[in-house]
């Protein structure tokens, strides 16, 4: 099996087609086959060599390799053979029509209640004509003549898929400045690269049914390629992904502090009933099948991925994560607070609380209380019992129980309401920090 990926490199890499990667990336893993990363940059003035770094890069943090990579800029070449064998086999024809005649034709058609189909009066012209436009400084542009027929393909998930091609215009394949489109460079590019399978967002299934004609145009055997279409995501609510979350960019989700196993974990489970397990795509390969995919929309749910990434973030050893956290927090500090991070970039935060100098608000009504918890604070070294011992002894003092003894005091130590469990955590800000702290706290 040989699959691609194919972005333009015209913007970041998001949610949408991060999984379109992943798919096409596990399900080349899972068969042994090759993974192919191809850059649709024919479009010139769109495409930006920094967007395909970054995209190389986003998907490596993602966990993706692949085995072969080009861009199709580099195939120029190959596209003007192709388009040579279909103007020699009469299926790539010339036209001269502006944008505004066209609009015009399709106007007129729709008065008339006809499908605005391209008419191809531009097959009557004579070959004088022709030549006697050009000589007036006309470029041709030109259109790939569709065949009369239903095309018919078994969709890896969709199941059975015809597209009616009649009442489709001939595409332009070749601008008239010489440029190539990228339904035909696709084309060219899977066949002579020997992709033997396409999957990709189902907004693409209309385009699947007209390059299966010029793929067979060009000599493919029917059926060759296999084609998958994802069917595309929803909002939490069901409807259209918005803008917002569709467009979320895997560099923002790394910088809010997604982890790529999470991530890779919940686009892998999307649109199956499976619940999403977060891994990175290696571990994922072996439970991943299209045929598990449902057919209808996949919803998106930001908060279940963020769910997803604090379970993540739970089970994480200190070896798995030393490298991100912070300097010179260690085994201790990791154990105490991955219970409380929704996100990876939240341990800094407690890692400044724990060692730093944090806002801590006075309590001038537990003034009395904090002074005599200062008093009772038991002696270095501190462990995890020391916690117990300190709020036992104070609890019996005072009469305090449950908020009135705990909150204060976490109040005091952390400057937060919530937070790590303080048996752990108190160690971690140790005697010194907490005797200014509690100072500070009672006013
Ligand atoms: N460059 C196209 C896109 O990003 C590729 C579609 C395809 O997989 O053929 O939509």
């Amino acid at each position: 099996m040989k699959l691609r990926f194919a972005p333009s490199p015209t913007g970041y890499l998001h949610v949408g087609n991060a999984r379109v990667a992943l798919a096409n990336w596990l399900v080349a893993r899972k068969s042994g086959g090759t993974f192919v990363l191809r850059f649709d940059d024919t479009d010139t003035e769109r495409s930006k060599p920094e967007y395909a770094t970054a995209i190389e890069e986003d998907l490596r943090w993602l966990g993706l390799d692949w085995d072969e990579s080009f861009a199709q800029t580099e195939r120029l070449e190959a596209y003007e053979a192709a388009a040579a064998r279909l103007k020699a086999d009469g299926r790539l024809y010339p036209c001269l029509e502006s944008e505004e005649e066209l609009r015009f034709k399709r106007e007129q058609r729709q008065r008339q209640g006809r499908p605005p189909v391209y008419d191809r009066a531009a097959l009557q012209m004579t070959a004088e004509q022709l030549e006697r436009a050009i000589a007036n400084g006309k470029k041709p542009y030109w259109r790939f003549k569709l065949s009369p027929r239903t095309v018919e393909w078994q969709d890896h998930v969709l199941g059975h898929r015809a597209v009616k091609l009649p009442p489709i215009s001939d595409p332009v394949l070749i601008r008239a400045d010489g440029s190539f489109l990228y339904t035909f460079t696709s084309v060219v590019d899977d066949l002579d690269t020997a992709i033997t399978g396409v999957i990709r967002g189902e907004d693409h299934v209309t385009n699947t049914g007209v390059q299966i004609d010029i793929m067979e145009a060009l000599g493919m055997r029917p059926g060759r390629i296999d084609f998958a279409h994802l069917p595309l995501l929803t909002d939490a609510d069901g409807s259209q992904l918005s803008k917002r979350i569709g467009s979320m960019g895997l560099r923002q989700l790394r910088r809010d502090g997604i982890e790529p196993a999470a991530l890779a974990g919940y686009l892998a489970a999307l649109g199956s009933s499976q619940d999403p397990v977060a891994g990175m795509p290696a571990q994922l390969v072996a439970g991943f099948a299209l045929d598990k995919l449902s057919k209808s929309s996949a919803r998106f749910d930001p908060t279940q991925l963020l769910a997803l990434n604090r379970r993540y973030l739970h089970g994480l050893s200190f070896e798995q994560v030393k490298a991100q956290l912070p300097e010179g927090a260690d085994e201790a500090f990791w154990l105490a607070v991955r219970g409380n991070l929704d996100l990876m970039s939240e341990a800094r935060d407690w890692h400044d609380i724990a060692t730093g100098a944090p806002e801590i608000p006075p309590q001038p009504d537990q003034a009395e209380f904090l002074r005599a918890a200062l008093a009772a604070l038991p002696p270095a070294p501190w462990d995890e019992t020391t916690w117990s011992a300190w709020t036992r002894a104070l609890g019996a003092a005072s009469g305090r129980k449950g908020k009135a003894l705990f909150l204060p005091l976490r109040l005091a130590l952390t400057g937060e309401e919530h937070g790590p469990e303080l048996k752990l955590f108190l160690p971690l800000i140790g005697r010194e920090r907490a005797e200014q702290r509690l100072v500070q706290a009672a006013g």
